[in-house]
């Protein structure tokens, strides 16, 4: 089989009207976006106040309205240590309603409870979270999502969460690296792709793990080299909705991490502000090793170079939808111009020649 590429072109023009380094709020202001140039995402569901009666408190069954104090502060922390070790910035998406009011970790009926309000919030956050996917994609074909938390899990150490449960992370190593774990983790696309070619397990708990880097940074971390798993007793947070959503289980370049910063680090400022210091360089540290390993001399200066080379890093996006030339859904034909829309946003206009 042979391709011909007529051209390659990402759509949604629009995702341009971001500035790195602005600040933008949705119309309620209830959705703040720090727009960044570096492939990096952080988003804060849970660290929001604001209270407006405009909004209902939730009421569904099972559903958790308490917020994960003080982790509005730790991504501002975060996204401050950044700009001042690269004088670039992150991006960062928080959500300033209150848990009670919307929790944007969840989907859209669990989050909403069916208030339009909520709803509309819902869709900005996330929708701000995709824009600076695609900004990512267009410029370093790959990049991390991290979806910032606090637990109050009695042991006082960071979980972090692959979509890998407790259960799962107990497997030995080459179990673990059996393609089925792989493939339903939030770094799906980092095995595939990372530069020292580690296998997965190596990924959550090896010498190069992004606990384990934690760990070297003075603070307990799960999954890491010292602590592999949690035990049966333990509690454990996995991974929620927004690593399933913005991670690569299903597709993409973007692959994610839950991170749980737990009580003892949160609540008190100054400690707070060291975590927020060593996570960046953890944060910098795992791009440059495992993505791009001139980033720490480049940071946004770096470039993957033309469309065409994300186009190749791209490997796992997934067709949409086919169209002809005037736009009608059409089945797959041979020889013929199409237009194939995938789940990264971009389209291409091809003949497939058979
Ligand atoms: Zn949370």
């Amino acid at each position: 089989m042979k391709y011909i590429y007529m051209f390659i072109f990402i759509p949604f023009a629009s995702y341009s009207q971001y500035t790195a380094g602005n600040t933008y709020f949705d119309a309620n202001n209830y959705i703040e976006y720090l727009s960044g140039n570096l492939p990096i995402i952080i988003s804060v569901p849970h660290g929001g106040y604001l209270d407006p009666n405009s909004i209902p408190d939730r009421n569904c069954s099972g559903c958790v309205y308490v917020k994960d104090s003080y982790t509005q502060e730790l991504g501002r922390n975060i996204a401050d240590a950044i700009y001042q070790k690269t004088s670039c910035y992150p991006n960062m998406i928080i959500n300033l309603l209150h848990r009670k009011k919307l929790d944007a970790n969840r989907s859209i009926e669990t989050a909403a409870d069916s208030n339009l309000i909520a709803e509309q919030a819902w869709y900005n956050f996330h929708s701000f979270i995709d824009s600076s996917k695609q900004s990512i994609i267009n410029k370093y074909g790959a990049g991390l999502f991290i979806d910032l938390h606090g637990h109050a899990h009695a042991i006082q150490r960071i979980e972090l969460g692959y979509l890998i449960s407790k259960s799962e992370l107990q497997l030995s190593d080459s179990i673990l690296n059996d393609n089925y774990y792989q493939d339903s983790s939030s770094i799906n696309n980092l095995e595939l792709i990372n530069i020292n070619s580690l296998g997965f397990s190596d990924l959550l708990r090896g010498s190069n793990s992004f606990g384990t880097y934690v760990e070297n940074k003075g603070y307990s971390a799960i999954p890491s080299y010292s602590t592999n798993a949690p035990l049966s007793n333990e509690d454990y947070f996995s991974g929620g909705y927004n690593t399933w959503r913005h991670g690569s289980v299903n597709s993409g370049t973007i692959d994610a991490i839950q991170i749980e910063v737990n009580a003892d680090i949160r609540f008190n400022s100054l400690i707070r502000k060291n975590f927020a210091d060593s996570i960046t360089l953890v944060i910098l540290d795992y791009i440059n090793y495992h993505y791009f390993n001139t980033f720490s001399q480049l940071y946004c200066s770096y470039s993957t170079g033309t469309i065409n080379n994300i186009y190749e890093i791209n490997l796992r996006k997934e067709l949409l939808l086919i169209t002809d030339v005037l736009g009608k859904e059409t089945p797959y034909r041979r020889n013929t111009p199409l237009f194939y829309f995938y789940d990264d946003g971009s389209v291409e206009k091809k003949i497939i020649i058979e």
